[in-house]
């Protein structure tokens, strides 16, 4: 089966539109969303009621949860602070509710889902390094695990005690090895390519495939202005950071 995996859509409805437009055109058996619908960007409820019923699963991101109240803002940087402030202010009590209720892990076609970290999901550690990814596997009982949260598409390959770090947009997932793939993010990449990304998992050839694209990024930014939202929100999507 063809899935798809999107992230960190962040109230970014153009980069969203146009991941949702690509997978019209070849549509996926199914899709799932790994959190942070919203948080930074100036489209929160259009972003939430795009996606939801399109997708089999989601797990909670951090911006989910500060901006129904389910954690404090405390670590937020202040324009994230800012922002979930604003997001809190704008969201039907609908959306407040279905983010609310978001788990923080789901197990999905023999993957785990995950925002963060597989193995404190609740404390939203960052899986930056081969190190990182090969600790929290072992935590992880299925042999795949997706994650999000850094906005920094990469897969981790776990080969016994060996872990190799890939940035390739197609590979071939070995027998015998286990993976940890971060999927990127929708609505605010931060590896530098302003293009919005997400993820297809072909579970029968066992292949995963980054996709990006592509999208208006100045309609976004000017959403982000209109709305009265910081100016460096809007101006890091030109960027890719
Ligand atoms: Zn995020």
């Amino acid at each position: 089966m063809r899935l798809a995996i999107v992230s960190d859509i962040h109230g970014n409805l153009e980069a969203l539109d146009a991941v949702l437009a690509d997978l019209d055109a070849t549509p996926p058996d199914a899709m799932v969303c790994l959190g942070d619908f919203v948080g930074y960007g100036a489209a929160p409820n259009e972003c939430i009621d795009r996606l939801r019923p399109r997708i089999e699963h989601a797990v909670a991101g951090n911006h989910d949860f500060a901006a129904c109240g389910r954690i404090r803002l405390g670590y937020f940087n202040p324009d994230a602070a800012k922002a979930a402030r604003w997001t809190t202010e704008v969201l039907t009590a609908e959306n407040l509710d279905y983010l609310r209720g978001l788990p923080y892990s789901v197990r999905w076609r023999g993957a785990l889902l995950v925002h963060a970290s597989p193995m404190r999901p609740e404390e939203w550690e960052y899986v930056m390094t081969p190190n990182d990814a090969g600790v929290e596997m072992d935590s992880v009982a299925e042999r795949l695990c997706f994650v999000g949260h850094s906005h920094y598409p990469g897969n981790f390959e776990i080969d016994g005690t060996r872990v190799l770090y890939s940035r390739e947009a197609r590979m071939r997932m070995r027998e015998g090895c286990r993976y940890l793939v971060n999927v990127g993010s929708v609505g605010q990449p931060r590896d530098g390519d302003p293009r919005a990304a997400y993820l297809v998992w072909d579970d029968a050839a066992n292949t995963l495939e980054h996709v990006r694209l592509e999208y208006d990024v100045e309609a976004a930014r000017r959403r982000i202005l209109d709305a009265g939202l910081p100016r460096f929100l809007g101006d890091r999507l030109q960027w890719g950071e």
